[in-house]
Protein backbone atom coordinates (compact mmCIF):
# COMPACT_ATOMS: atom_id res chain seq x y z
CA UNK A 1 0.00 0.00 0.00
CA UNK A 2 1.49 3.74 -0.99
CA UNK A 3 1.29 6.01 1.55
CA UNK A 4 -0.40 9.40 0.39
CA UNK A 5 1.60 12.29 2.20
CA UNK A 6 -2.00 13.66 2.57
CA UNK A 7 -2.82 10.71 4.77
CA UNK A 8 -2.11 9.94 8.21
CA UNK A 9 -0.66 6.87 9.11
CA UNK A 10 -2.76 4.20 10.86
CA UNK A 11 -1.32 2.60 14.03
CA UNK A 12 -0.47 -1.22 14.09
CA UNK A 13 -3.43 -3.36 13.59
CA UNK A 14 -3.75 -4.69 17.00
CA UNK A 15 -1.50 -3.89 20.61
CA UNK A 16 1.54 -5.42 20.70
CA UNK A 17 3.69 -7.35 23.25
CA UNK A 18 7.70 -6.47 21.88
CA UNK A 19 8.02 -3.51 23.80
CA UNK A 20 6.62 -1.29 26.23
CA UNK A 21 7.68 1.39 24.14
CA UNK A 22 5.31 0.42 21.55
CA UNK A 23 2.81 2.29 23.55
CA UNK A 24 1.79 5.80 23.37
CA UNK A 25 1.55 8.36 25.99
CA UNK A 26 -0.69 8.29 29.03
CA UNK A 27 -3.41 9.97 29.93
CA UNK A 28 -1.67 11.95 32.67
CA UNK A 29 1.06 12.64 30.68
CA UNK A 30 -0.70 13.73 27.58
CA UNK A 31 -3.23 16.38 29.90
CA UNK A 32 0.05 17.48 31.28
CA UNK A 33 1.88 18.40 28.09
CA UNK A 34 -1.45 20.00 26.69
CA UNK A 35 -1.63 22.19 29.53
CA UNK A 36 1.89 23.20 29.16
CA UNK A 37 1.59 23.70 25.49
CA UNK A 38 -0.12 26.95 26.46
CA UNK A 39 2.09 30.96 26.11
CA UNK A 40 5.30 31.41 26.29
CA UNK A 41 7.60 30.18 29.29
CA UNK A 42 11.88 30.16 29.75
CA UNK A 43 13.82 28.08 27.61
CA UNK A 44 16.63 25.55 28.59
CA UNK A 45 14.90 24.56 31.95
CA UNK A 46 14.37 27.46 33.43
CA UNK A 47 10.26 27.31 33.41
CA UNK A 48 8.24 26.39 36.30
CA UNK A 49 7.50 23.18 34.57
CA UNK A 50 10.78 21.88 35.06
CA UNK A 51 10.94 23.60 38.66
CA UNK A 52 8.15 21.35 39.67
CA UNK A 53 8.77 18.31 38.05
CA UNK A 54 12.19 18.83 39.53
CA UNK A 55 11.00 18.75 42.97
CA UNK A 56 7.94 16.11 42.73
CA UNK A 57 11.10 13.31 41.76
CA UNK A 58 13.00 14.71 45.22
CA UNK A 59 9.38 14.47 46.87
CA UNK A 60 9.70 10.73 45.25
CA UNK A 61 13.00 9.80 46.37
CA UNK A 62 12.49 11.76 49.95
CA UNK A 63 15.86 13.52 50.06
CA UNK A 64 17.44 15.99 48.14
CA UNK A 65 19.30 15.86 44.41
CA UNK A 66 20.22 16.79 41.31
CA UNK A 67 17.72 15.94 39.02
CA UNK A 68 18.09 16.37 34.95
CA UNK A 69 16.43 15.69 31.60
CA UNK A 70 17.64 13.79 28.62
CA UNK A 71 15.84 12.74 25.29
CA UNK A 72 16.51 8.78 26.23
CA UNK A 73 17.79 6.42 28.31
CA UNK A 74 20.75 5.93 26.26
CA UNK A 75 22.18 9.59 27.24
CA UNK A 76 20.82 9.33 30.45
CA UNK A 77 23.34 6.34 31.19
CA UNK A 78 25.94 6.93 29.07
CA UNK A 79 26.42 10.49 30.41
CA UNK A 80 25.97 9.39 34.18
CA UNK A 81 28.64 6.52 33.66
CA UNK A 82 30.97 9.38 32.25
CA UNK A 83 30.53 11.76 35.31
CA UNK A 84 31.23 8.91 37.47
CA UNK A 85 34.59 8.12 35.87
CA UNK A 86 37.88 8.80 33.98
CA UNK A 87 38.97 7.62 30.87
CA UNK A 88 41.22 5.25 32.29
CA UNK A 89 38.12 3.40 34.71
CA UNK A 90 36.02 0.34 34.42
CA UNK A 91 32.03 -0.14 34.93
CA UNK A 92 31.49 -3.82 36.03
CA UNK A 93 28.11 -4.65 34.76
CA UNK A 94 25.75 -8.04 34.02
CA UNK A 95 26.76 -9.79 30.95
CA UNK A 96 23.19 -9.30 29.29
CA UNK A 97 23.01 -5.07 30.89
CA UNK A 98 21.26 -2.62 28.20
CA UNK A 99 24.72 -0.27 28.52
CA UNK A 100 26.66 -3.43 27.05
CA UNK A 101 23.84 -5.03 24.68
CA UNK A 102 22.02 -2.19 23.37
CA UNK A 103 23.87 1.14 23.53
CA UNK A 104 26.00 0.84 20.45
CA UNK A 105 29.19 2.03 22.42
CA UNK A 106 27.78 5.10 24.00
CA UNK A 107 28.75 4.48 27.64
CA UNK A 108 32.73 4.12 26.38
CA UNK A 109 32.09 7.11 23.75
CA UNK A 110 30.79 9.97 26.22
CA UNK A 111 33.48 8.29 29.14
CA UNK A 112 35.97 8.79 26.99
CA UNK A 113 37.54 5.24 27.33
CA UNK A 114 35.71 3.85 29.86
CA UNK A 115 36.14 0.00 29.89
CA UNK A 116 32.73 -2.64 30.42
CA UNK A 117 33.68 -5.22 32.83
CA UNK A 118 31.39 -8.24 32.29
CA UNK A 119 30.40 -10.67 34.83
CA UNK A 120 27.27 -12.79 35.08
CA UNK A 121 24.61 -13.62 37.73
CA UNK A 122 21.73 -15.46 37.65
CA UNK A 123 18.18 -14.22 36.44
CA UNK A 124 19.69 -11.05 34.94
CA UNK A 125 21.53 -10.21 38.10
CA UNK A 126 24.97 -9.42 38.94
CA UNK A 127 26.48 -12.23 41.19
CA UNK A 128 27.91 -10.95 44.23
CA UNK A 129 31.11 -13.16 44.36
CA UNK A 130 31.55 -12.60 40.38
CA UNK A 131 31.28 -9.01 41.32
CA UNK A 132 34.12 -9.17 44.07
CA UNK A 133 36.24 -11.16 41.98
CA UNK A 134 35.82 -8.22 38.86
CA UNK A 135 36.61 -5.74 41.97
CA UNK A 136 39.84 -7.23 43.00
CA UNK A 137 41.32 -8.09 39.59
CA UNK A 138 44.52 -6.46 38.81
CA UNK A 139 43.55 -3.63 41.13
CA UNK A 140 46.39 -0.88 40.98
CA UNK A 141 47.56 -2.55 38.09
CA UNK A 142 49.08 0.32 35.78
CA UNK A 143 48.19 -1.88 32.36
CA UNK A 144 44.71 -2.44 33.16
CA UNK A 145 41.55 -0.18 33.63
CA UNK A 146 40.84 0.49 37.61
CA UNK A 147 37.14 -0.67 38.21
CA UNK A 148 35.09 2.58 39.62
CA UNK A 149 31.54 1.91 39.06
CA UNK A 150 28.74 -1.01 39.63
CA UNK A 151 26.19 -0.30 37.23
CA UNK A 152 22.92 -2.97 38.04
CA UNK A 153 19.63 -3.01 35.97
CA UNK A 154 16.47 -2.08 38.11
CA UNK A 155 14.63 -4.08 37.06
CA UNK A 156 16.78 -6.21 34.92
CA UNK A 157 16.75 -7.16 31.37
CA UNK A 158 15.60 -10.37 32.02
CA UNK A 159 12.47 -8.78 34.05
CA UNK A 160 13.93 -9.70 37.61
CA UNK A 161 14.17 -7.77 40.22
CA UNK A 162 17.20 -6.86 42.73
CA UNK A 163 15.65 -6.98 46.66
CA UNK A 164 16.78 -4.27 48.84
CA UNK A 165 18.76 -6.58 50.65
CA UNK A 166 20.66 -7.58 47.31
CA UNK A 167 21.29 -4.12 46.52
CA UNK A 168 22.82 -3.19 49.94
CA UNK A 169 25.31 -6.30 49.91
CA UNK A 170 26.58 -5.34 46.54
CA UNK A 171 26.69 -1.69 47.43
CA UNK A 172 28.44 -2.97 50.39
CA UNK A 173 31.26 -4.30 47.67
CA UNK A 174 31.39 -1.80 45.84
CA UNK A 175 32.12 0.52 49.02
CA UNK A 176 35.13 -1.66 50.30
CA UNK A 177 36.08 -1.43 46.67
CA UNK A 178 35.83 2.09 46.26
CA UNK A 179 33.58 1.63 43.87
CA UNK A 180 30.46 4.15 43.11
CA UNK A 181 27.22 2.30 42.10
CA UNK A 182 24.59 3.50 39.09
CA UNK A 183 21.47 2.33 38.72
CA UNK A 184 19.43 2.05 35.08
CA UNK A 185 16.51 2.82 35.85
CA UNK A 186 14.30 2.23 32.26
CA UNK A 187 11.87 0.18 34.32
CA UNK A 188 13.04 1.43 37.85
CA UNK A 189 8.74 2.16 38.14
CA UNK A 190 7.92 -1.85 37.73
CA UNK A 191 10.73 -2.13 40.23
CA UNK A 192 9.37 -0.19 42.79
CA UNK A 193 5.61 -1.67 42.40
CA UNK A 194 6.88 -5.23 42.22
CA UNK A 195 8.79 -4.84 45.38
CA UNK A 196 6.03 -2.80 47.24
CA UNK A 197 8.86 -0.61 48.61
CA UNK A 198 9.82 3.36 49.17
CA UNK A 199 11.59 4.40 46.10
CA UNK A 200 14.54 5.69 48.48
CA UNK A 201 14.61 2.13 49.96
CA UNK A 202 16.54 1.09 46.60
CA UNK A 203 18.04 3.70 45.99
CA UNK A 204 20.41 6.14 48.21
CA UNK A 205 19.29 4.28 50.64
CA UNK A 206 21.18 1.08 49.63
CA UNK A 207 23.96 2.81 48.18
CA UNK A 208 22.74 3.97 44.69
CA UNK A 209 24.82 7.26 43.74
CA UNK A 210 23.58 7.81 40.52
CA UNK A 211 19.90 6.55 38.81
CA UNK A 212 18.95 6.88 35.57
CA UNK A 213 15.17 7.31 35.54
CA UNK A 214 13.26 5.84 32.87
CA UNK A 215 9.61 7.69 31.81
CA UNK A 216 9.80 6.41 28.06
CA UNK A 217 9.03 3.40 28.81
CA UNK A 218 6.31 4.26 31.63
CA UNK A 219 4.10 6.37 29.46
CA UNK A 220 6.02 9.65 28.49
CA UNK A 221 6.95 10.64 24.77
CA UNK A 222 10.17 11.28 25.58
CA UNK A 223 12.31 12.78 28.25
CA UNK A 224 14.74 10.39 30.92
CA UNK A 225 16.23 11.54 34.14
CA UNK A 226 19.68 11.67 35.09
CA UNK A 227 18.89 11.98 39.25
CA UNK A 228 22.23 12.50 41.37
CA UNK A 229 22.23 11.77 44.83
CA UNK A 230 25.53 11.91 44.95
CA UNK A 231 25.38 15.68 44.68
CA UNK A 232 29.28 16.03 43.64
CA UNK A 233 29.06 13.65 41.13
CA UNK A 234 26.51 16.05 39.37
CA UNK A 235 29.26 18.87 39.25
CA UNK A 236 29.86 19.29 35.46
CA UNK A 237 27.05 17.44 34.22
CA UNK A 238 24.88 20.47 33.19
CA UNK A 239 28.09 21.00 30.60
CA UNK A 240 28.45 17.56 29.73
CA UNK A 241 24.87 17.21 28.93
CA UNK A 242 24.97 20.37 26.52
CA UNK A 243 28.05 18.73 24.52
CA UNK A 244 26.42 15.79 23.81
CA UNK A 245 23.50 17.55 22.52
CA UNK A 246 20.88 16.49 25.10
CA UNK A 247 20.01 19.82 26.57
CA UNK A 248 16.22 20.42 25.51
CA UNK A 249 15.57 23.80 24.94
CA UNK A 250 11.92 23.56 25.01
CA UNK A 251 12.61 21.78 28.39
CA UNK A 252 8.78 22.40 29.43
CA UNK A 253 7.67 19.04 27.16
CA UNK A 254 9.99 16.82 28.81
CA UNK A 255 9.35 17.73 32.40
CA UNK A 256 5.62 18.11 31.92
CA UNK A 257 4.75 14.60 31.47
CA UNK A 258 6.20 13.90 34.43
CA UNK A 259 4.83 16.39 36.46
CA UNK A 260 1.16 14.88 34.91
CA UNK A 261 2.57 11.07 36.13
CA UNK A 262 3.94 11.93 39.59
CA UNK A 263 1.23 14.02 40.70
CA UNK A 264 -1.19 11.70 42.38
CA UNK A 265 0.93 8.78 41.46
CA UNK A 266 -0.70 7.72 38.54
CA UNK A 267 2.91 6.05 37.80
CA UNK A 268 2.14 3.77 40.50
CA UNK A 269 -1.17 2.70 38.83
CA UNK A 270 0.32 2.03 35.71
CA UNK A 271 3.12 0.30 36.44
CA UNK A 272 0.98 -2.31 38.73
CA UNK A 273 -1.35 -2.49 35.93
CA UNK A 274 1.54 -3.65 33.49
CA UNK A 275 2.98 -5.71 35.74
CA UNK A 276 -0.17 -7.34 37.06
CA UNK A 277 -0.76 -8.20 33.26
CA UNK A 278 2.28 -9.64 32.66
CA UNK A 279 1.82 -12.06 35.63
CA UNK A 280 -1.17 -13.36 34.47
CA UNK A 281 0.16 -14.09 31.19
CA UNK A 282 2.97 -15.61 33.14
CA UNK A 283 1.47 -17.98 34.74
CA UNK A 284 -1.03 -19.12 31.78
CA UNK A 285 1.88 -19.39 29.56
CA UNK A 286 3.63 -21.70 31.78
CA UNK A 287 1.22 -23.97 32.44
CA UNK A 288 1.23 -25.08 28.76
CA UNK A 289 3.14 -28.64 28.02
CA UNK A 290 6.43 -27.37 26.29
CA UNK A 291 6.66 -23.77 27.32
CA UNK A 292 9.41 -22.93 29.40
CA UNK A 293 10.11 -19.70 31.61
CA UNK A 294 13.65 -18.60 31.24
CA UNK A 295 13.17 -16.17 34.86
CA UNK A 296 10.58 -15.82 37.49
CA UNK A 297 8.25 -12.97 36.42
CA UNK A 298 8.73 -10.18 38.53
CA UNK A 299 7.85 -7.21 36.05
CA UNK A 300 5.57 -6.36 33.08
CA UNK A 301 7.99 -8.93 31.03
CA UNK A 302 7.37 -12.33 30.24
CA UNK A 303 10.50 -14.37 29.06
CA UNK A 304 9.79 -17.80 27.93
CA UNK A 305 11.13 -20.54 25.74
CA UNK A 306 8.90 -21.50 23.15
CA UNK A 307 9.74 -24.43 20.00
CA UNK A 308 11.09 -22.53 17.34
CA UNK A 309 8.14 -23.27 14.67
CA UNK A 310 5.45 -21.41 17.21
CA UNK A 311 7.48 -18.65 17.41
CA UNK A 312 7.45 -18.68 13.54
CA UNK A 313 3.30 -19.40 13.71
CA UNK A 314 2.73 -16.18 15.91
CA UNK A 315 4.76 -14.01 13.80
CA UNK A 316 2.60 -15.31 10.77
CA UNK A 317 -0.49 -14.35 13.10
CA UNK A 318 0.45 -10.74 12.95
CA UNK A 319 3.10 -11.17 16.34
CA UNK A 320 5.56 -8.41 17.13
CA UNK A 321 8.18 -9.55 19.89
CA UNK A 322 11.85 -9.71 20.32
CA UNK A 323 13.77 -13.04 20.64
CA UNK A 324 17.34 -12.09 22.08
CA UNK A 325 17.25 -14.34 24.60
CA UNK A 326 19.06 -17.00 22.30
CA UNK A 327 16.73 -18.19 19.25
CA UNK A 328 13.89 -19.61 21.40
CA UNK A 329 13.55 -17.40 24.14
CA UNK A 330 10.73 -15.01 23.50
CA UNK A 331 9.99 -11.33 25.37
CA UNK A 332 6.83 -10.28 25.89
CA UNK A 333 6.44 -6.93 27.45
CA UNK A 334 2.97 -5.55 29.12
CA UNK A 335 2.83 -1.76 28.87
CA UNK A 336 0.12 0.73 30.98
CA UNK A 337 -2.23 -0.09 27.78
CA UNK A 338 -2.59 -3.25 27.04
CA UNK A 339 -5.81 -4.87 28.22
CA UNK A 340 -6.77 -8.37 29.70
CA UNK A 341 -8.09 -9.20 26.07
CA UNK A 342 -4.95 -8.22 24.92
CA UNK A 343 -3.52 -10.93 26.72
CA UNK A 344 -6.19 -13.57 26.26
CA UNK A 345 -5.70 -13.34 22.77
CA UNK A 346 -2.04 -14.43 22.64
CA UNK A 347 -2.56 -17.06 24.96
CA UNK A 348 -5.34 -18.41 22.52
CA UNK A 349 -2.77 -17.47 19.54
CA UNK A 350 -0.15 -19.42 21.64
CA UNK A 351 -2.23 -22.44 22.37
CA UNK A 352 -3.22 -23.15 18.94
CA UNK A 353 -0.14 -22.60 17.57
CA UNK A 354 1.13 -25.06 20.01
CA UNK A 355 -1.20 -27.59 19.28
CA UNK A 356 -0.53 -27.13 15.06
CA UNK A 357 2.89 -27.84 16.00
CA UNK A 358 2.57 -30.66 17.54
CA UNK A 359 0.48 -32.56 15.33
CA UNK A 360 3.05 -31.57 12.73
C1 LIG B 1 14.95 0.89 27.08
C2 LIG B 1 16.08 0.78 28.00
C3 LIG B 1 17.01 1.83 28.13
C4 LIG B 1 16.92 3.12 27.35
O1 LIG B 1 16.89 2.98 25.99
P1 LIG B 1 16.68 4.21 24.99
O2 LIG B 1 16.21 3.55 23.75
O3 LIG B 1 17.98 4.87 24.82
O4 LIG B 1 15.68 5.13 25.61
C5 LIG B 1 18.03 1.68 29.05
N1 LIG B 1 18.15 0.57 29.79
C6 LIG B 1 17.27 -0.45 29.71
C7 LIG B 1 17.44 -1.64 30.58
C8 LIG B 1 16.23 -0.38 28.79
O5 LIG B 1 15.36 -1.40 28.69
Amino acid sequence: MKLQTADVPSPLPHRQFASDNYAGITPEAWQALARANSGHAPAYGDDAWTTVATDLVRQMFETDCEVFFTFNGTAANSLALASMCRPYHAVICHQSAHIQTDECGAPEFFSGGAKLILVDGRNGKVDIAEFEQACARRAGDVHFSQARVLSVTQATELGTVYSSNELAALSAVARRYQLKVHMDGARFANAVAALNVAPKDITWKTGVDVLSLGGTKLGMPVGDLVVFFDKNLALDFAHRRKQSGQLASKMRFLAAPWVGMLQGEAWLKHVRHANDLAKELSIVLSQIDGLQLLAPTEVNGVFIKMPKGVIQKLRDRGWIFYTFVGDDGVRLMCSWDTTREDVESLIMDVRQCMALTETN
